[in-house]
């Protein structure tokens, strides 16, 4: 059983890092030249159940609309187009416009899950309900994770809730 998946965000919020971290609880086949008819891939996970394979998408341009970052957008939108989920990745305690005109890109009907990555950053953990309430509004989240790629925290949630979407 294979499920694609995709992660976006904005440049910084620890998508490569993530990345490190899922492949590394089970490792399996890495390679930055892996390509399948579609897409890039950047990853693959396998465990007892399924089997994950993760997704390059192309860096998101969203500070000027040029005919190049238009083209840009056009190859995200449709590597979007043929996972079974996505991962956007945020920034706890950050959602800005940059994040916001991620969103924007995301398919209506896509599954998405909001990755709320470095809540080790957060002084205040109370604040993170709040802002999950806020982000919500945003899009039809199909899941909301929070975690810490660099320290590895609740990153197995997060395989838990997407095989649920294979
Ligand atoms: P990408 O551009 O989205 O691929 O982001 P990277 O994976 O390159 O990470 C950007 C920066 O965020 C790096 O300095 C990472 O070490 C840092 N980072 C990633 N995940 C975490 C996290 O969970 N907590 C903290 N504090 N920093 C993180
Ligand atoms: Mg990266």
């Amino acid at each position: 059983h294979t499920g694609f998946i995709a992660i976006v965000g904005r440049p910084n919020v620890g998508k490569s890092t993530l990345m490190n971290r899922l492949i590394g609880l089970k490792v399996s086949i890495v390679s930055s030249k892996a390509q399948t008819t579609r897409h890039r891939v950047s990853g693959i996970l396998t465990d007892d159940t399924a089997q994950f394979v993760f997704v390059d998408t192309p860096g998101f341009q969203t500070r000027h609309q040029n005919a190049l970052n238009r083209t840009m957008n056009r190859t995200v939108t449709q590597s979007l187009a043929d996972v079974d989920l996505v991962y956007l990745v945020i920034e706890a305690g950050k959602f800005g416009p940059e994040d916001e005109q991620v969103v924007a890109l995301l398919p209506r009907d896509a599954k998405v899950v909001l990755v709320i990555n470095k809540v080790d950053t957060l002084a205040d953990k109370s604040s993170l309900l709040p802002f999950i309430e806020r982000i919500r509004g945003a899009f039809p989240f199909a899941e909301v994770v929070p975690l810490s790629a660099e320290r590895g925290k609740n990153v197995d949630a997060l395989l838990k809730v997407s095989r649920t979407y294979l």
